[in-house]
C-alpha cells in the first residue's frame, strides 16, 4: 500500500464532517461498552464477555478500515502512468488540471486536486477520495458502521426506555428533531444525554443503512457512482469477478480485518471489459 501524505481535511464540510465522525464513534464505543453492557449484562456473566469481545472487534474494524480509507493513495500520482498504453480508444484522456494523460475509470477530484484511479466519489467523513485501491476499506467501514448501529439499537431500546418515560408527543419531537431535547428542556439529567446518543445511533443506522445498500449494489454490478449515473455497464464482469475487483482475490478473508492481504486483480490502470471477459471466461458470467 501507498501511503498518502496530505491527509488533512481540505475543505470545512470534510473538517466538520471528519470530526463529527471522530468524536460521535468514541463517544458510542464508550456508551454501548461502559454503559449498556454493564446495565444490561452482570461482570461475571458469559453474555457480557462475548458482546464485550464483539463490541472490541466490530470497533477495531471501524477504526482499522477508517485509517486504511484515509493513508491509502489511490491516486494517478502513485504509480509511473504507463504513457505508451495510452489510448484514446480504451478511454484514457487528457486532464488539463493535472497536465497529464489519465487512464480510464480515473476522474479528477477538484477537492483533492488529483486524478483518482477508479474514482468512486469524494467522501466527506474521511476527507479523501474512494477509489481503486481504498474501494475495499471504505465499503467495509460502512458496512461494520452499519452492524454497529444496528446491534446498538437492539440494546439501546431495552436500556433507554427502562430509563426515560415515553411521553406522546414529545418523545416523537425529541426523535425526530434531536436538538429540540436542549429547547423542550434539558433537565441536565444523563438520561437525556443517553436518549440524544441513542437518537444518533438510530440516525447513523439509518444513514450507514442506506448507502450499504448503494454501495454494495454498485460493487456488485461493477460499477461506480458516476459510471452508474451515466449508465455504463463497460466493466460488469459478473458479480463474482465483480467482487474480487474491490476486496481482492481474498475477498472471504476481508470482512474479518483490514490489515488482511487480499491481492486485486487489476492495476488501477488497465482494466478487464466485459466483452473481453465474456471471451477468456465464457462459462463464468
Ligand atoms: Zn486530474
Ligand atoms: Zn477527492
Amino acid at each position: 500500500m501507498i501511503i498518502r501524505k496530505a491527509i488533512w481535511p481540505r475543505t470545512l464540510s470534510d473538517f466538520f464532517s471528519m470530526s463529527f465522525i471522530l468524536t460521535i464513534v468514541p463517544i458510542i464505543y464508550w456508551f454501548e461498552l461502559w454503559v449498556v453492557l454493564p446495565a444490561t449484562y452482570k461482570h461475571d456473566s458469559l453474555s457480557y464477555t462475548l458482546n464485550f469481545l464483539f463490541g472490541n472487534f466490530i470497533m477495531i474494524n471501524i477504526v482499522g478500515n477508517f485509517t486504511y480509507t484515509i493513508f491509502c493513495d489511490t491516486s494517478t500520482r502513485r504509480d509511473i502512468m504507463p504513457i505508451s498504453a495510452a489510448n484514446t480508444k480504451d478511454g484514457w484522456r487528457l486532464c488539463t488540471t493535472c497536465e497529464t494523460l489519465a487512464p480510464p475509470r480515473s476522474w479528477h477530484c477538484p477537492t483533492c486536486n488529483v486524478c483518482i484511479l477508479k474514482r468512486d466519489h469524494h467522501c466527506i467523513f474521511t476527507g479523501c477520495c474512494i477509489g481503486h485501491f481504498n474501494h475495499r476499506y471504505f465499503i467495509m467501514l460502512l458496512l461494520y458502521l452499519f452492524v454497529a448501529t444496528t446491534y446498538s439499537f437492539y440494546y439501546n431500546n431495552f436500556f433507554i426506555w427502562s430509563r426515560v418515560r415515553f411521553e406522546f408527543p414529545m418523545s416523537i419531537i425529541k426523535i425526530v428533531l434531536p436538538l429540540a431535547i436542549f429547547v423542550f428542556g434539558f433537565d441536565g439529567s444523563i438520561n437525556q444525554f443517553y436518549l440524544l446518543l441513542y437518537i444518533v445511533s438510530v440516525v447513523g443506522m439509518l444513514y450507514t443503512g442506506v448507502l450499504c445498500i448503494y454501495h454494495v449494489s454498485l460493487v456488485l454490478n461493477g460499477n461506480v457512482a458516476n459510471e452508474s449515473n451515466k449508465r455504463i455497464r463497460t466493466y460488469d464482469l459478473g458479480w463474482k469477478q465483480n467482487i474480487k475487483e474491490v476486496f481482492g482475490e481474498r475477498w472471504y478473508l476481508t470482512w474479518l480485518l483490514p490489515y488482511i492481504k487480499s491481492q486485486l486483480p487489476h492495476n488501477g490502470i488497465i482494466w478487464t471489459t466485459s466483452n473481453s471477459w465474456q471471451c477468456t471466461n465464457p462459462k463464468r458470467k
